[in-house]
């Protein structure tokens, strides 16, 4: 069988509240999830050999059973009741490894993705369960679109929203543990729900959406690494809205309309390159 190949994106967080610690330790949320097809992994899976093998040459990402993406394939064939054929994943890694934009996540996504068309062996329903076997952000990148996430992440509602907000990603370049910002979670000072950020998207009216940006996880983030404040000053500075996206490090600004977004991109380009801070316009 030819190798199945699949782009599977990053996303960040327009909105992320905290509802509170439920009784089996996950917390219940309510995100807004955005997809960064800019910024992707690319999965290549070819059936044959012995076991699941992981190649992936970025240091982070675990070659054994602890990548989510060997989790996935196991994971697949269990809920199927079948045995795990031999196999080799091959992870081409831009995404952060621990950033906030839900890599593994991704590549465990991809993953279910390319052998479900290859097998077809689960239902819609026990897809998205398995998904959710693996983690919280896995069943949003079964289909990648923006989206409103309840409960753990999982319950998912498409919103229909542009796909090309004038957004600049400064995307994290240390880790931060998801386990660590879930410790430290407090409410944002902006207590609207999604649905007003939604519609000023909606009306174009980026300037009020950008006033509607939350993240709980964000406050501790950003008084532990005070460089996650300064990327924000700048972003701020230059006319955005800066956020932290999931359980960070990644940051992220919205821009009023193009032209700001063009001219910050401009002159942020140079100042992150002398501090090595990659940006990335989207
Ligand atoms: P999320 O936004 O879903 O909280 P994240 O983007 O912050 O996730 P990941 O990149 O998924 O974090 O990595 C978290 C940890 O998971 C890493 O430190 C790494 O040890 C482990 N991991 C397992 N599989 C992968 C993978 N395929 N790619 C990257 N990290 C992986």
């Amino acid at each position: 069988m030819d190798p199945l190949t699949l782009e599977t994106p990053g996303k960040i967080n327009l909105y992320l509240k905290v509802e509170g610690r439920r009784a089996d330790g996950w917390h219940d949320l309510l995100t807004l999830f955005y997809p960064i097809p800019g910024l992707s992994d690319r999965i290549t899976l070819r059936f044959g050999g012995e076991g699941v093998r992981i190649v992936c040459d970025v240091p982070g990402v675990p070659l054994d059973r602890g990548n989510l993406a060997v989790k996935a394939a196991e994971a697949y064939y269990a809920a199927a009741g079948a045995e795990v054929p031999g196999m080799e994943i091959r992870i081409e890694k831009h995404l952060p490894v621990a950033g906030g934009m839900g890599g593994g996540s991704s590549d465990a996504g991809a993953v279910l993705r390319l052998l479900q068309s290859a097998e077809g062996k689960l239902t819609p329903a026990r897809l998205a369960r398995t998904a959710l076997e693996i983690g919280s952000d896995v069943p949003f990148f079964l289909h990648p679109v923006p989206s409103i996430g309840r409960g753990r992440g999982e319950i998912l509602t498409p919103v229909d929203l542009s796909a090309d907000l004038p957004l600049l990603l400064v995307p994290g370049s240390f880790p931060v543990s998801a386990g660590w910002a879930f410790r430290h979670w407090r409410p944002d000072g902006n207590d609207t729900g999604p649905e007003y950020l939604i519609a000023s998207l909606r009306a174009h009216d980026l300037a009020a959406a950008g006033a509607l940006l939350r993240n709980d996880l964000e406050p501790a983030a950003l008084q532990k690494f005070p460089m996650l404040s300064m990327i924000a000053d700048h972003l701020r500075r230059t006319g955005g809205a800066p956020l932290m996206s999931g359980s960070g490090p990644t940051m992220f600004a919205l821009y009023p309309d193009p032209a700001s977004h063009g001219r910050a991109c401009r002159e942020l380009a140079d100042l992150f390159a002398e501090y090595d801070i990659p940006l990335l316009p989207v």
